[in-house]
């Protein structure tokens, strides 16, 4: 049978995944993280609609776990690949996870057991994980994963495993497989909010960004869905959205927009509103940027409910010596005015960035980057999805930012080719 490797498990790697297995092709699909799933995986409700974004999700990353056609590495990635279309031999480099994969049954007596807390990434810092933890409640595959750097060998979690699961000690291993057709989906990261450092972030307890906003809202999140400030848990009464952070901005050499972030502002102003009509939240823009299928009816929604929209970028974001809060100036672009707000949280709308470890994959698989970062695809215009080496395709945010439809039309777009070219050319 015919083989085609995907990097890259967030939504387009998997729905990609989905549609070449389905075919009848096998897929190795590979992921650095433990988990598959992606951002998306991190966010609360989907726009316009309001959907729940792990409930459309998690029944597709249940799917991949249990189609006989796809073959899940996690904790790895492309170390090389050796050969050409329809002859591609891929080296995938898997990272020790310290747990057997195969006996691990995902109980998580373990978790319960160890002492260790640390900074949980998933929750994009706002909670704490144990040093042996599964990334999250519905994670695929469903084992857990041991932190070596901050485990402190206390011995605990070896004596509750009942199957004896969690390793001492473990190694990188290396396994090669066959491809006719490879798919690039390594989707992005999130803006590094301290880059903008007159907003004061890490500096500022309750300047948090967009995905910190994400996780506490999600009622599986670490704070159970309830919007708290980070500095004295008390919930905001104001709350200000500044947008395009991390994104149309030249002084930081991010020229381009991310696409999301301003609905992703709606939609998260719309979720406060409607629980907490009481609230004041006030949303600071350059323009809302409400371009897709039932975005604007959106718009209309958020401003139906109290919503402020303040044509405005503030410079910075100061404490209040005063208050508790903290300090905005920002002019009022229609009208002129130089407006004060006192904000007793503050949300950085962070943009949308190239993916670290994109120009190091890239260049190992002789494909080109943008001077951005983001993959290049063959033509801006007209195909976004074949790269400039035959039998390598690319989708999701790996080439630009992009919503979540476009990212999994891009990705079923990229599994048609790779399939056609694993028919033409493949073993
Ligand atoms: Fe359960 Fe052992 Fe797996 Fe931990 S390592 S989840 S205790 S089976
Ligand atoms: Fe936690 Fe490490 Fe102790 Fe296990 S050995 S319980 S992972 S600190
Ligand atoms: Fe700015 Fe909106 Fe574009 Fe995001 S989507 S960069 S907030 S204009």
């Amino acid at each position: 049978m015919a083989n085609i490797v995907v990097i890259g498990a967030g939504v387009a790697g998997i729905q990609a995944s989905l549609d070449i297995a389905g075919h009848g092709i096998h897929v190795d699909l590979v992921e650095r993280e433990p988990s598959i799933g992606g951002h998306m995986a991190q966010l609360d409700k989907t726009f316009p609609t309001n959907d729940c974004s792990m409930c459309i999700l998690s029944p597709k990353m249940v799917d991949v776990s249990r189609h006989r056609n796809i073959s899940i590495h996690t904790c790895a990635e492309v170390e090389r690949i050796d050969g050409d279309t329809g002859h591609f031999r891929v080296t995938i480099k898997k990272h020790p996870r310290y747990v057997d994969e195969v006996t691990c049954t995902g109980c998580g007596d373990c978790i319960q057991i160890c002492p260790v807390e640390v900074y949980n990434r998933f929750d994009a810092g706002v909670g704490v994980r144990k040093a042996i933890y599964k990334p999250h409640a519905q994670a695929v595959p469903d084992i857990v994963v041991k932190d070596q750097e901050h485990c402190i060998e206390c011995g605990l979690c070896y004596d509750v495993c009942g199957p004896g699961s969690i390793k001492k000690k473990d190694e990188e291993t290396t396994i090669t497989v066959d491809a006719a057709s490879i798919i690039v989906t390594t989707g992005y990261d999130v803006f590094d909010a301290r880059k903008k450092t007159p907003f004061n972030y890490l500096r500022l307890p309750d300047v948090i960004t967009s995905l910190e906003l994400e996780r506490m809202i999600n009622a599986g999140g670490p704070t159970g869905g309830k919007i708290r400030r980070l500095s004295d848990g008390r919930e905001p009464q104001s709350i200000v959205f500044i947008q395009c952070v991390g994104s149309r901005d030249m002084t930081i050499g991010c020229p381009s927009c991310s696409c999301v972030c301003c609905m992703q502002a709606l939609k998260n102003a719309i979720l406060i509103k409607e629980k907490h009509r009481e609230t004041d939240v006030t949303i600071c823009y350059m323009d809302i940027r409400a371009y897709g299928k039932g975005y604007e009816e959106y718009f209309e929604r958020a401003k139906s409910l109290g919503i402020r929209f303040l044509r405005g970028m503030p410079s910075d974001v100061i404490p209040d010596a005063k208050e508790s809060g903290m300090i905005l100036q920002v002019e009022n672009s229609e009208t002129g005015e130089v407006q004060v707000l006192h904000p007793d949280l503050v949300v950085l709308s962070v943009g949308i960035r190239p993916a670290e470890v994109g120009p190091s994959l890239a260049e190992k698989l002789g494909i080109a980057c943008e001077e951005n970062g983001f993959i290049r695809p063959v033509n801006d215009a007209v195909d976004t999805i074949t790269t400039l080496r035959p039998g390598i395709y690319v989708a999701g945010t790996a080439t630009a930012p992009r919503d979540i439809p476009d990212s999994v039309a891009s990705g079923q777009a990229a599994a048609m080719q790779a399939w056609i070219n694993a028919i033409r050319v493949g073993q």
